[in-house]
């Protein structure tokens, strides 16, 4: 992600990684690299590498991890969980961080876009006229949106 800048290290950080419900184990781990060969989004995105985002937490790089929009790539397979002997589950430790990244207001724009529409319309898609078009070239109704179907959400 980037190199390291000693001023800017938070020594405090890994505590309260740890302090997170699920961040517990992430001292414990000894950089074995065996989760980083489990990770399926390691293998399709070289610049995600679970090892290293640990290590960068271990560290202090406070920043560098929070403002990282690598750590919002973890599927939540536990696919590094079940490798680990260390017990680390590093699935957990992903969520921990990516809460303390919440918490920090370091979240990526797509996320935003995406709680905003989840939150005013109570799905993910808004369907305008494209999808419309779709469906009805596979044979499904029309979405008609009603701003009262949604309003209760508000
Ligand atoms: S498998 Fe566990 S101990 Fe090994 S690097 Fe990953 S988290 Fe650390
Ligand atoms: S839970 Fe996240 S870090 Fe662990 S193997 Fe799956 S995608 Fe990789």
């Amino acid at each position: 992600m980037s190199r390291i800048r000693l001023n800017e290290l938070d020594a405090s950080f890994k505590y309260r990684v740890a302090e997170q419900p699920g961040g517990e184990g992430i001292k414990a781990c000894y950089a074995c690299k065996a989760c980083t060969a489990a990770c399926p989004i390691e293998a399709v995105d070289r610049r995600y590498d679970p090892r290293k985002i640990i290590r960068m937490a271990l560290l202090g790089m406070k920043k560098e991890v929070l403002e990282s929009d690598l750590i919002w790539l973890c599927s939540s397979c536990y696919a590094c969980h079940e490798v680990c002997p260390q017990n680390v589950r590093f699935t957990d430790v992903m969520f921990a961080i990516k809460n303390l990244a919440v918490a920090e207001a370091c979240i990526p724009p797509g996320l935003t876009a995406q709680r905003t529409l989840l939150k005013d319309r109570g799905r993910l898609l808004e369907v305008g006229d494209f999808e419309n078009e779709k469906r009805e070239k596979i044979g499904l109704p029309r979405i008609v949106e009603h701003s009262e179907d949604y309003g209760i959400l508000l």
